[in-house]
């Protein structure tokens, strides 16, 4: 769970689905709800949450909060890390998976689903652009709409195999590579993020399945970048799959060729 799928959650269960599986990231603990900076951006999370004997993790928070709106709505509970085999079963049990988390490995394995097992995805990110290290000029919300037909994540160059494996190493060995200059700065550390950004990010994510839902879905693009700060919006590549990516080689194949889990 990360600040951008509980903004996403309130939309979504507003529009009522019938069921909405929320997941517990591993770098995500019980104490994660820890300082005010947290409780800004975490819908549902309130300032005494800091202060409880037992600190509540954030998908526990978000949760609650969406069972307070009362609406009716069947919300399942995950604990686990999507990287993990248990936790990743519950996604096939989706018609659309939604995917907002943060590392390159997690987006890894749920990129996998769309091509494998035919399940669409809608990953979403979002980024705050600076220019002279410190002056804001870019508040940027970017869609990829996954499924069989379209590019892949990989296709798109969004993930890293050399980023998942420097996210995959231990901490300290990360650390020392980092301090070597063997390994770039900012993986595995904590990105700058405003409560504003993350619910333009949500919000683009819920419509972004409204429209695969839609009778012109199949036409829309599947990939689009939207700056809150500039008040513009582009299309992403690229069109189409690569030819060559693993995606075009596992269609439909599923269980036959599984994604590497990395936490057993
Ligand atoms: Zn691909």
């Amino acid at each position: 769970m990360e600040w951008l799928e509980s903004a996403a959650s309130v939309p979504l269960l507003r529009n009522s689905w019938s069921e909405w599986v929320p997941l517990k990231s591993s770098c995500l603990t019980m104490t994660d709800l820890d300082t005010n900076s947290n409780v800004r951006r975490v819908f549902g999370a309130r300032m005494k949450d800091l202060t409880t004997a037992k600190p509540k993790s954030k998908v526990d928070i978000v949760e609650d909060h969406l069972d307070s709106l009362g609406l009716g709505v069947r919300v399942r509970r995950v604990e686990g890390d999507v990287r993990s085999e248990p936790a990743f079963r519950h996604l096939l049990d989706a018609d659309v998976v939604l995917c907002a988390t943060d590392t390159h490995s997690s987006r890894a394995v749920v990129n996998e689903l769309a091509s494998g097992y035919l399940l669409p995805v809608i990953d979403v990110g979002v980024r705050v652009r600076t220019r002279k290290r410190d002056r804001l000029n870019g508040l940027v919300a970017e869609l990829r709409v996954v499924t069989p037909e379209t590019p892949c994540l990989w296709c798109r160059d969004t993930i890293s195999s050399d980023v998942i494996r420097a996210e995959n190493l231990p901490p300290d060995e990360r650390h020392q590579l980092k301090n070597e200059g063997y390994i770039v700065h900012g993986i595995g550390e904590p990105v700058p993020s405003v409560a504003a950004l993350t619910v333009l990010g949500s919000g683009h994510a819920t419509t972004a399945l409204l429209a695969l839902l839609s009778e012109d879905g199949h036409v829309l693009p599947s990939g689009y970048v939207v700056d809150g700060f500039m008040g513009d919006s582009m299309f992403t590549g690229p069109k189409d799959p690569a030819a060559g990516c693993r995606c075009r080689q596992q269609l439909g194949l599923g269980d036959s060729s599984p994604p590497s889990f990395i936490l057993m």
